[in-house]
C-alpha cells in the first residue's frame, strides 16, 4: 500500500501526475537550485525559531536517523505520557502519514500549529494542514484546534529576534474541518493511482504553476517548439486559448487573431525577421537625458528574518550596486562599486557602522550633483532609495535629489517603442541586452541573475557559503556590472550609436 506523505498529497492534489514522477521518475526530477535551497533553508530556521513561542517540548525527531516509525511511536507514548508539546510530532495510518511542526496542550485543549515563512495563510496552507488533520483525526489524535503560525510583516527587528512579536498565530480549525471530505476523496484517488501503478494522462494546464512551478514543466512542455504560445508578451489568456486552438509556435498564430501592438511586433519578428522603432518617441525619450549619466543597478536580500536592526521580515535591502558614467554619447568615463563583506550586516551595529549607511555616503562622492540617474525598471531601484530614506531620515533631502533624477531605460521597450525580433516576448534587460549585442549575453557568467545573487549574499550573511568569499565577491561584482555596463550599450542603441 502506498504511504503518502504530505508533500506528497499536496503533490498530487496539484495534479496526479507529478506524483507519479515523484514517486517512479526521480531520473525527470531536476537539481535543487540555489534560490529553492535557499527557501529550504530559511523555512527550517523559520520552523526552529517558532519552537521557542512554545518552549520546554520534546522533538520526536531528534537522533532518529530517518527512522520515520521511531518518530511516531514516540509521538503517541509522550502524547500518552501528558507530554505538553512535542515537535515535530508525527501520525500515521495505513496509506498515510504527516508530521506536524507543533503539538501542544493549551489546558486541556489539543493544539495541532504548523509554521509557515509567508507572511499569510494562503489557499494551499489549509489543503496542507487539512490532510494534516485527517491523518491526525484517523490515527486516533484529532486536534481540538489548528493554527497556522506565520510571519508578521508589520514586526521590525530591534537586538535578538522577539519570536513573540515575529509569529502571528491564527487559527484555521473551521477551514480544516471543512476540507476533510475533499481530503479524503483526493487521498483515495491518489493512493489507487499510485496502486494502478500506470501514468496518469494528464494534459498540461494552469495547474502546472499553480500553486506551484512544477519540477517536470520540462518533460510534460517538451512537445512545444522554442518560440511558442506561452512566450508570448504579457499574453492575458491569449496563450491557453490559442494552445487550446491547436496553436503551438508563434509564427502560427493567424493573422485575424486579435493581438495588441507588442504582440504583434513579436509574431511579425517570428514570421519575417522584422524589426520596429518609433524613431520619433525614442528621440524624444533619450532627449530627456542630461549628462554626466549615471547607469545605477541594486542588487538586494529580502531575507524573512531581518539581518539588520530596524528592517522588517522580507524587506528588500540592497547591499551591492554598480554604477557606470558616461557622457551624453554613452562613452564610458567611470565605474564605480559598492560590495562589502557580507559579515557586515548583522544586529548592533552604530550607524556609522551600518552598511546602508556606508553604501549612502559612496553615493555621494560616487555620483555628481547633476545629470540623470538611469536604472532598468527604476521603480525598484527609486523604492530602496525611499526604504534608505526612511531608514536614515537624515539623509532624506541627499536621496530624494537621486530620486528626482531618475529615467526609467524600460520604457522604450514596455511600450514597444523599439524591438528586434531577437526579444522574443520579453522586455527584461536579460532578453533586450543580447539582442542589441549578442556580446552582452549573461550565459559567461557564474552569478546570471538577481534572484542567485541574492540568496548566494544572503547565504554569506548567514554564515552559510558554499564557496570562498574573494571568488564569490568577484561573481557577483561581475553580474552586477554587467547589468549597468548592458544599460550603456542599450542607450547607445536607443540614440543610434550602437
Ligand atoms: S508539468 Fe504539468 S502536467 Fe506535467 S506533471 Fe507537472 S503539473 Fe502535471
Amino acid at each position: 500500500m502506498p504511504n503518502l506523505s504530505k508533500s506528497r498529497f499536496v503533490s498530487g492534489a496539484q495534479c496526479e501526475k507529478k506524483l507519479f514522477f515523484d514517486v517512479n521518475r526521480k531520473d525527470l526530477k531536476p537539481p535543487v537550485s540555489t534560490q529553492k535551497q535557499a527557501l529550504f533553508d530559511a523555512g527550517h530556521a523559520i520552523g526552529f525559531l517558532a519552537q521557542q513561542m512554545f518552549q520546554g517540548g520534546l522533538d520526536a525527531t531528534s537522533e532518529m536517523n530517518g527512522n520515520w516509525s521511531l518518530a511516531i511511536d514516540r509521538t503517541k507514548s509522550w502524547i500518552q505520557k501528558g507530554q505538553q508539546t512535542i515537535y515535530e510530532a508525527a501520525f500515521s495510518i495505513p496509506s498515510g502519514f504527516a508530521a506536524l511542526d507543533i503539538l501542544h496542550n493549551q489546558n486541556g485543549e489539543r493544539w495541532a500549529i504548523e509554521v509557515k515563512s509567508s507572511t499569510s495563510v494562503k489557499e494551499y496552507h489549509l489543503n496542507d494542514a487539512a490532510f494534516q488533520y485527517f491523518v491526525m483525526n484517523n490515527a486516533g489524535f484529532n486536534p481540538d484546534r489548528f493554527f497556522l503560525m506565520h510571519i508578521n510583516k508589520q514586526y521590525v527587528r530591534n537586538g535578538n529576534i522577539d519570536v513573540q512579536n515575529l509569529f502571528h498565530l491564527e487559527e484555521i480549525t473551521q477551514q480544516v474541518l471543512e476540507r476533510q471530505s475533499w481530503v479524503s476523496a483526493t487521498h483515495q484517488r491518489l493512493v489507487q493511482m499510485l496502486v494502478n501503478g500506470s501514468e496518469p494522462q494528464v494534459a498540461i494546464g494552469k495547474h502546472c504553476s499553480d500553486p506551484f512551478s512544477c519540477d517536470y514543466q520540462h518533460h510534460c512542455w517538451k512537445h512545444l517548439p522554442d518560440n511558442n504560445v506561452f512566450n508570448l508578451y504579457s499574453p492575458s489568456g491569449k496563450d491557453w486559448q490559442l494552445y487550446g486552438a491547436g496553436v503551438l509556435a508563434i509564427d502560427d498564430i493567424p493573422v485575424e487573431f486579435p493581438l495588441n501592438h507588442r504582440q504583434q511586433l513579436q509574431v511579425e519578428g517570428a514570421k519575417f525577421q522584422q524589426s520596429y522603432f518609433d524613431k520619433q518617441a525614442i528621440n524624444e525619450f533619450v532627449s530627456q537625458f542630461i549628462a554626466p549619466l549615471h547607469f545605477f543597478d541594486f542588487e538586494t536580500v529580502n531575507p524573512v528574518l531581518p539581518v539588520l536592526d530596524g528592517t522588517r521580515p522580507f524587506q528588500q535591502i540592497p547591499f551591492q550596486y554598480s554604477l557606470h558614467v558616461s557622457d551624453i554619447n554613452g562613452n564610458i568615463q567611470d565605474h564605480f562599486e559598492f560590495l562589502p563583506d557580507p559579515s557586515a550586516f548583522k544586529i548592533g551595529l552604530s550607524m556609522e557602522e551600518d552598511p546602508r549607511y556606508q553604501l549612502i555616503q559612496q553615493l555621494k562622492s560616487n555620483i555628481a550633483q547633476t545629470g540623470s540617474i538611469v536604472a532598468y525598471n527604476a521603480s525598484f531601484e527609486i523604492g530602496r532609495l525611499k526604504d534608505l530614506a526612511a531608514s536614515f531620515p537624515q539623509e532624506e533631502a541627499f536621496l530624494q535629489s537621486l530620486i528626482d533624477r531618475f529615467v526609467d531605460l524600460l520604457i522604450p521597450f514596455k511600450k514597444a517603442w523599439f524591438y528586434l525580433p531577437e526579444m522574443g516576448g520579453s522586455a527584461s534587460i536579460k532578453s533586450v541586452l543580447p539582442a542589441i549585442d549578442p556580446q552582452f549575453s549573461y550565459a559567461d557568467l557564474k552569478v546570471n541573475n538577481g534572484g542567485d545573487a541574492s540568496s548566494i549574499y544572503l547565504a554569506g550573511i548567514n554564515g552559510m557559503f558554499q564557496e570562498e568569499w574573494t571568488s564569490t565577491r568577484e561573481a557577483l561584482l561581475r553580474y552586477c556590472k554587467r547589468d549597468s555596463e548592458g544599460m550603456v550599450v542599450v542607450y547607445r542603441a536607443l540614440k543610434g550609436l550602437y
